[in-house]
């Protein structure tokens, strides 16, 4: 293997996480991200096998060193048989002989049952949804009574050996923004990474609006009044800031809550990821308005070296940041569950 290339974008930044979406669908249906109904699918054709996936995935980790991948979706464990995909990529190399970090983001449903195959198979860090601690309220947001395997799930990820469980809660005004503290004690008494996510534009049902956005300042203030905080030193690419509770710990489960402030505070300038949709459309930013067609490479005979030119000339395109909150924004055409979050 030849030495690998950093892949490195206009603006400096080196690439070195794929976020790989293995499916469009989902059981359930959130309101900040799906409509009820009506949402059209992929057909099966149309999205990457495990073979593609794991085809481009092997050249982003050969050719140009990507030492992370994360699943997601829709909702990734929704994928049929999704324990052989971990385990094709967990057989990737990087140049120096090392597995890149697998990670996956879900929505926690089924995990009761398919946890420790997926920790068997090769993923090592998770990150579950959670948004409410309360039935109604979880039945209103994901349009799915499933509270209790959510909570199961979360108990079967410990328990599979996943180190980091971190749990994500989207906020919204007037939703869910009463129990930004309930949750973050849930964080603190289950040792779990709790982490806060300010609502984005792309939700399929175009309710977004930046009234409905609770920023990092407020979620902060919030947990600070009951749970008094001090911020850990700077995050690198993560998406989080991260603060420590002032009675834990650093390094001591649940010592920590994070927040991703992609609207109020965007991260952009730090950021080192692309991704690759269900049916191969390859994005530099969750907010691009262009794609990359990647599929059509995969199945048209192209070699490595064309897929990594095409990955080179995509990343080339890379902008600096997306611009939410000002009138250039555009919203892709998009939605979060079509691009995979
Ligand atoms: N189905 C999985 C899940 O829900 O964890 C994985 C895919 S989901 C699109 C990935 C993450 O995006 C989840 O944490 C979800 O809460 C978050 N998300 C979805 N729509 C969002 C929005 N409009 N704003 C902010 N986060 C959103
Ligand atoms: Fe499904 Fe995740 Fe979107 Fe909720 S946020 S509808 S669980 S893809």
């Amino acid at each position: 293997m030849s030495a690998p290339e950093a892949l490195i974008d206009p603006f400096g930044r080196t690439v070195r996480d794929l976020r790989i979406s293995v499916t469009d669908r989902c059981n359930f249906r959130c309101t900040y991200c799906m409509p009820e109904e009506g949402m059209k699918w992929l057909d099966r054709v149309d999205v990457l096998t495990f073979e593609e996936i794991q085809r481009f995935a092997r050249i982003c980790v050969e050719r140009f060193d990507v030492d992370g991948i994360r699943l997601t979706g829709g909702e990734p464990t929704v994928r049929a048989h999704l324990p052989v995909l971990v385990d094709k990529l967990a057989q990737l190399k990087r140049a120096n002989g090392h597995t890149p970090d697998i990670a996956i983001t879900t929505n926690g449903s089924t995990l009761r049952n398919v946890a420790d195959e997926l920790f068997a198979a090769g993923i090592k860090r998770i990150n579950i949804s959670l948004d409410t601690l309360q039935r109604d309220k979880f039945l209103a947001m994901t349009r799915r009574d499933e509270l209790d395997n959510v909570l199961s799930g979360i108990e079967a990820a410990k328990a599979a050996g996943f180190t980091p469980v971190k749990i994500n809660a989207v906020v919204e005004r007037g939703t869910n923004d009463d129990e930004i503290v309930d949750l973050a004690r849930f964080g603190r008494d289950s040792g779990i990474e709790m982490r806060f996510i300010e609502f984005m534009p792309l939700d399929a049902e175009q309710g977004w609006s930046t009234s409905k956005v609770v920023s990092q300042d407020e979620i902060v203030a919030r947990i600070a009044e009951v749970f008094p905080l001090e911020p850990v030193p700077q995050r690198g690419a993560a998406p989080a800031d991260r603060w420590r509770y002032l009675d834990r710990e650093l390094g001591t489960p649940g010592a920590t809550v994070g927040v991703i402030p992609t609207v109020t505070k965007p991260f952009c300038g730090d950021c080192d990821r692309v991704r690759l949709t269900a049916e191969g459309q390859f994005r530099t930013c969750l907010f691009a308005t262009r794609e990359f067609d990647m599929r059509v490479l995969l199945r048209n005979g192209a070699s490595d070296d064309d897929i990594a030119n095409e990955i080179r000339a995509a990343v080339g395109t890379k902008w600096a940041g997306h611009q939410i909150g000002q009138v250039t924004f555009v919203r892709p055409a998009r939605t979060m569950s079509q691009i995979g979050g």
